[in-house]
C-alpha cells in the first residue's frame, strides 16, 4: 500500500470537489438530515435544481405528474436519493471541467453514468433498497481517473497490456502500479468524505469473491453495471452480453427474452440521463437494434465474402483454364515436334529417342523388342507416273494402314521417304513376323484411289528381334540388322519379308 500511498499524496493535480459537492457530502454524512437544508444547498445552484428536476421528471422515475420545486422532488423521491442525484451531478460537473490530454473524460463519464443507470435498475428488479445505488456505480470507476491522472504513462501501459493480453483492467494495473482502480477509488473518495457505503463496496467491485457478506448485494450491483456499461461502450458488445444475460436470468428470474427487453430499457433511460448531465449520448442505442445492426453488416459481410470466393474461384479456374491451355499448347509444340507432318506419324527423331528409352528398358527387365522396316516399292515410278501430290497421297494411305493395323504399345513413325519403322515392345520375333506379314498383305490388297487411276502397291520389310538373352546390341546395330533384312527382301523379289536377327 506503500505505492498506493504515495500515489495519492501525489495527486495534487487532481481536481478539489466543488464546495457545493462538499456541501452536499456534509448533508449526505448527515443521519438525519433536513430536508430544507438539502433544498438549500441544491436551491443555490440554479444548474443543479434544473437537473434535478429533469431527473425527477425523467422516465427513469417515471412519475405520473410533474415535478417542479426541489421541495417536491425530495418529498417524492426521497431525500436520500436526491442527495445521491446531487452528489452525482456535481461530482460529474467538477471532474468535466478538468480536461486532461488523451484522457476521454466523455467516454468516462458515459461509461460511469451508464453503469449508474444500469445500477439503478437492476437493483431496483432485485428489490434492493438502497438511495446509493447510483452514486456508487457513478463513482466505482473514479479510481481510473486518478491513476491516470498521477501517472499518465503507466496507464498507458496498462491499456496496452490489456490490449495484448487477456487480463482484465484491475489485473494490469496491479502488474504495473502494485495496486488497482479499487484501492485508489475507495482511498480517494474516504478522502472526499464520501460515506463508507458507497466506497466500501467500491472497493470489491471486480474482486466479489472477496468482499464481506453484507456487501455482496451491492457489489452484485456494481459488477452487473459495470458488465452492462461494457455492453454499450466496450469492443466486445456481444460477449459482454452475453455474460450480463447469464447473470441477469440468474439474478433476476427472467427469461432471455426479458434480459433484452430490460438491456434496450438500460439505453433508452441512459439517453435520457446522459442528456441530463449534459453529456453526449452519442449514436448509443438499444442493444436489441446495435446487435441487428451487427447482423445487417455481417450479412453485408457474409455477401462480400461469398462474392470475395465467387471471385476466387473463378481466378482459381481462369488459372486452371491459363495452366491447361498452356499446357495443351506445350503438348502441340511436343507433338508438332516429334509429328511428320505428311503422314501424322511420329518422326525420325521421336523415333530415335523412343529406340534410345527402349532399349535399356529391355536390357534391365530382359524384355523383347522387335523391329520392322519398311519400305515401298517402287514408289519413285508412282511418283514419275502421278505426280508428287499423288505420291503424298499413297504414303498417307500406307500409314493409316499401318496406324489402324498396329496395337496400343507399339509406335509407327516415318523413318525417311518413304520409308516407314514399327517399334514392337514385348514382341519376340514370331509376334513381329506375324504383324509384318499381315501388313504387306493389307498394303497389297489396298486399292488407292488417286486422281487418274485407282492403283496398288507393295512394301517390302525387314523384321528383327533384340532378346538380351541372345546377347547384347546397339541401337546401331539393331537397326543395320532391320534394314540388312529390308534389303534383303528388295533384293530377292519385293513384296516380302526377310528375318535377320
Ligand atoms: P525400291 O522398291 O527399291 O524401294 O524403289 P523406290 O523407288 O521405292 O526407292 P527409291 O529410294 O529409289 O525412291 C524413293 C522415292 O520416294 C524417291 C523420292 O522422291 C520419294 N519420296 C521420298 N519422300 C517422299 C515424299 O514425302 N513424298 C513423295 N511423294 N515422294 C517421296
Ligand atoms: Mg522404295
Ligand atoms: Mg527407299
Amino acid at each position: 500500500m506503500d505505492a498506493l500511498q504515495a500515489l495519492l499524496k501525489d495527486i495534487a493535480t487532481l481536481p478539489s470537489l466543488p464546495a457545493i459537492a462538499m456541501r452536499i457530502i456534509q448533508e449526505v454524512k448527515k443521519d438525519k438530515s433536513s430536508m430544507n437544508e438539502l433544498a438549500r444547498v441544491i436551491s443555490v445552484d440554479p444548474a443543479l435544481t434544473t437537473k434535478i428536476l429533469r431527473i425527477a421528471n425523467s422516465s427513469f422515475y417515471a412519475l405520473p405528474y410533474k415535478v417542479e420545486s426541489i421541495d417536491k422532488a425530495v418529498n417524492i423521491l426521497g431525500l436520500e436519493a436526491l442527495k445521491n442525484i446531487a452528489l452525482s451531478f456535481v461530482i460529474v460537473r467538477g471532474f468535466k471541467r478538468n480536461k486532461v490530454d488523451e484522457f476521454d473524460h466523455e467516454l468516462f463519464w458515459k461509461r460511469s453514468i451508464t453503469a449508474a443507470v444500469s445500477a439503478e435498475m437492476i437493483a431496483s428488479k432485485m428489490g434492493l433498497t438502497r438511495a446509493d445505488t447510483f452514486v456508487t456505480p457513478l463513482l466505482m470507476d473514479v479510481g481510473v481517473f486518478v491513476m491516470y491522472l498521477s501517472r499518465p504513462d503507466d496507464y498507458l501501459k496498462v491499456v496496452n497490456k490489456k490490449k495484448i493480453s487477456r487480463l482484465k483492467t484491475h489485473e494490469a494495473e496491479r502488474e504495473v502500479f502494485g495496486f488497482d482502480h479499487m484501492d485508489v477509488g475507495s482511498e480517494i473518495l474516504k478522502e472526499w468524505g464520501i460515506p463508507e457505503e458507497i466506497y466500501r463496496p467500491i472497493s470489491y467491485h471486480h474482486k466479489r469473491e472477496e468482499c464481506p457478506a453484507e456487501l455482496s448485494d451491492i457489489v452484485d450491483v456494481l459488477m452487473l453495471a459495470d458488465l452492462s456499461s461494457s455492453v454499450y461502450h466496450g469492443n466486445k458488445s456481444i460477449e459482454k452480453f452475453a455474460e450480463l444475460r447469464e447473470h441477469l436470468q440468474k439474478k433476476l428470474k427472467i427469461t432471455e427474452e426479458e434480459v433484452r427487453d430490460f438491456t434496450d430499457s438500460i439505453a433508452e433511460k441512459t439517453v435520457e440521463i446522459l442528456s441530463s448531465f449534459e453529456i453526449d449520448p452519442g449514436d448509443m442505442k438499444p442493444y436489441s437494434r446495435i446487435l441487428e445492426e451487427a447482423n445487417e453488416e455481417l450479412g453485408k459481410l457474409n455477401l462480400s465474402y461469398e462474392q470475395l470466393v465467387m471471385e476466387l474461384k473463378q481466378a482459381q479456374q481462369m488459372a486452371e483454364k491459363l495452366a491447361v491451355e498452356a499446357w495443351e499448347a506445350q503438348e502441340r509444340l511436343r507433338e508438332l515436334a516429334v509429328t511428320d507432318g505428311l503422314t501424322n506419324l511420329y518422326n525420325h527423331r521421336y523415333f530415335q529417342d523412343l529406340i534410345e528409352k527402349e532399349l535399356p528398358r529391355v536390357e534391365r527387365y530382359n524384355h523383347v523388342l522387335s523391329i520392322i522396316m519398311l519400305d515401298i516399292d517402287h514408289f519413285k515410278s508412282i511418283n514419275d507416273t502421278y505426280g508428287h501430290p499423288q505420291g503424298d497421297i499413297v504414303l498417307r494411305t500406307i500409314a493409316d494402314i499401318f496406324q489402324e493395323t498396329v496395337r496400343k504399345p507399339d509406335t509407327v513413325a516415318r523413318y525417311g521417304g518413304e520409308e516407314f519403322v514399327i517399334v514392337l515392345p514385348e514382341t519376340d520375333i514370331k509376334g513381329a513376323v506375324v504383324l509384318a506379314e499381315r501388313l504387306r498383305k493389307l498394303v497389297e490388297k489396298r486399292e488407292i484411289k488417286l486422281e487418274e487411276k485407282t492403283i496398288t502397291i507393295t512394301i517390302s520389310l525387314g523384321v528383327t528381334t533384340y532378346e538380351t538373352s541372345k546377347g547384347r546390341k546397339s541401337k546401331a546395330e539393331i537397326m543395320y540388322a532391320a534394314d540388312k533384312a529390308l534389303y534383303n527382301s528388295k533384293k530377292t523379289g519385293r513384296n516380302k519379308l526377310s528375318i535377320l536377327v
